[in-house]
C-alpha cells in the first residue's frame, strides 16, 4: 500500500472547479446589472451587449467544459485550464476593460495549481500569454487602452506570479515527499514490530509457540472463558523416557524428536487451538470452543499419531508420550486449569505412560455423559 499522489480525488476537485466557473458566469451577471444603473447606452443595447451575449458565451464554454469533463478519458485538467483561459479572454474582449484583463493574469494560473504539477502550471501560463497578445493585436480597444510598455508590465506580472505558484509546487511537493518518507517509515516499523512479536512468542526449536505466548493465550482465553459459555480445555502432553532418548541418540537427535513431536501435535489441531512447547520436552495445546469428544478425539489422535512415527533421527524407532487432559470451569482460573492437567499427567505416568489421563472434574464428567 503506498500513500496516494497529489492527483487523489481529482475528478472532485474538477467538479467543484466546474461550479467556481458557474459563479465567476454569476458574479459577472450580476456586476453587469450594476452597470445598468449607471450606463449611457440604453437598457435594451446594454442588456444585449454586456448580459444577453456575454452569459450565452460564457454559459457555451463551461457546458463545453461539463462535457469535456464527462465525456473524455483523460485531459479533464488540460480541459479546465483552456475553459478558465477562455472565460477570461471572452470576460476581457466583451468589456475591454483594464480590471478584467488584471482577472486575467490570474485566473487560469490559479486554476493550474489546483493540480501541483508544473507542465500543467507552464500549460497556464503560455496559454495565458498568447491570449493576452492576440487579443491586444486583434481587440481594437485593447490595443488603444493598453500601451506596449503596459503590455510588457503585465508580462512582468505574469512572470513574478509565475514565479511564485512555482514556489508552492515546489514546496506542495517537499512536504509530500516528507510525508511519504514518514509513512513508509511507519509502515516499516509496523512490519518489524509485528516480526519481532511473532518471534518473541516462538519457540526457536519447535517453531511452536513459547512459555510465555502460552501464558499470555491462557489469560486472554480464560478471561473469555469465564465471562460466556465458552469451552476451553488444556491438554499438558509430555514425551515418555526422553533422557533415555538424548542418552541414547544424543541431543541432537532429541532436538530432532521435538521438532518432529511438534509438528504432529500442530497439524492435528484445529485453527482455534493452541500448541505451545512449555518447556523442556512438554508441550501444551489449548482447545476452545470444542466439546470434550473432539478435543479427547484430536488428543488421542495426536498421541497414536506421535507413537505410530517412526523418527529418523532415532534411526527408525519411535517415540511415545502421555498425555493430561483437563476443562475449564469458569471461575477456576488458569492455575487451576494447568494444575488439573498436569496432576492427569502424572496419572498417566504412574499408570504405564503412552496413554492419556482426564483430570477427575473431567473424569467425572466423561462418565456422567456416558449412557
Ligand atoms: P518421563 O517419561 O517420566 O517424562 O521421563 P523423561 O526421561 O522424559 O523425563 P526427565 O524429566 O527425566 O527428562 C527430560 C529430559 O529432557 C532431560 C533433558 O535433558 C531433556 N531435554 C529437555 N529439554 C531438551 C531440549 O531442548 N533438547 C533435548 N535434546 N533434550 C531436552
Ligand atoms: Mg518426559
Ligand atoms: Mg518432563
Amino acid at each position: 500500500m503506498s500513500l496516494p499522489s497529489l492527483e487523489i480525488n481529482q475528478e472532485r476537485w474538477n467538479r467543484i472547479l466546474l461550479k467556481s466557473y458557474w459563479i465567476v458566469l454569476l458574479l459577472s451577471v450580476l456586476v453587469e446589472c450594476a452597470f445598468l444603473m449607471v450606463t449611457k447606452l440604453s437598457a435594451g443595447d446594454f442588456v444585449a451587449k454586456y448580459i444577453f451575449r456575454p452569459t450565452i458565451l460564457l454559459t457555451l464554454i463551461i457546458s463545453l467544459a461539463e462535457l469535456g469533463v464527462r465525456r473524455l478519458s483523460k485531459h479533464h485538467d488540460y480541459v479546465m485550464i483552456t475553459a478558465a483561459t477562455l472565460l477570461t479572454v471572452s470576460i476581457s474582449a466583451i468589456h475591454s476593460g483594464l480590471q478584467y484583463i488584471m482577472f486575467f493574469l490570474f485566473f487560469p494560473v490559479m486554476i493550474s495549481i489546483f493540480y501541483f504539477q508544473s507542465k500543467k502550471l507552464l500549460y497556464a501560463v503560455l496559454s495565458t500569454i498568447v491570449s493576452l497578445l492576440l487579443l491586444h493585436t486583434f481587440n481594437g480597444v485593447i490595443h488603444e487602452r493598453v500601451s506596449y510598455p503596459s503590455l510588457l508590465a503585465m508580462m512582468v506580472l505574469l512572470l513574478i506570479y509565475c514565479g511564485v505558484a512555482f514556489g508552492i509546487l515546489a514546496r506542495g511537493k517537499e512536504i509530500l515527499m516528507r510525508l511519504r518518507t514518514s509513512y513508509e517509515s511507519n509502515q516499516e516499523l509496523l512490519v518489524r514490530t509485528i516480526m519481532m512479536d511473532k518471534l518473541a512468542k516462538t519457540d526457536a526449536l519447535t517453531d511452536t509457540y513459547n512459555h510465555m505466548a502460552y501464558h499470555e493465550y491462557s489469560d486472554y482465553l480464560t478471561v473469555q472463558a469465564d465471562a460466556g459459555s465458552m469451552s476451553l480445555f488444556l491438554a499438558v502432553m509430555d514425551i515418555d523416557n526422553f533422557k533415555k532418548v538424548n542418552d541414547t541418540f544424543g541431543h541432537k537427535a532429541g532436538d530432532s524428536v521435538l521438532r518432529s513431536v511438534a509438528a504432529i501435535a500442530r497439524a492435528k489441531v484445529g485453527s482455534n487451538d493452541i500448541v505451545a512447547r512449555y518447556g523442556g520436552e512438554e508441550f501444551v495445546v489449548l482447545f476452545a470452543e470444542k466439546s470434550f469428544q473432539e478435543v479427547y478425539d484430536i488428543v488421542e489422535d495426536i498421541r497414536k499419531s506421535i507413537a505410530a512415527t517412526s523418527q529418523e533421527a532415532l534411526l527408525g524407532s519411535n517415540v511415545t508420550v502421555s498425555i493430561g487432559l483437563n476443562d475449564y470451569a469458569a471461575g477456576m482460573g488458569k492455575e487451576a486449569l494447568f494444575h488439573g492437567a498436569d496432576v492427569a499427567l502424572y496419572d498417566a505416568k504412574r499408570s504405564g505412560k503412552n496413554k492419556t489421563s482426564l483430570s477427575e472434574s473431567l473424569a467425572l464428567k466423561a462418565m456422567q455423559q456416558s449412557p
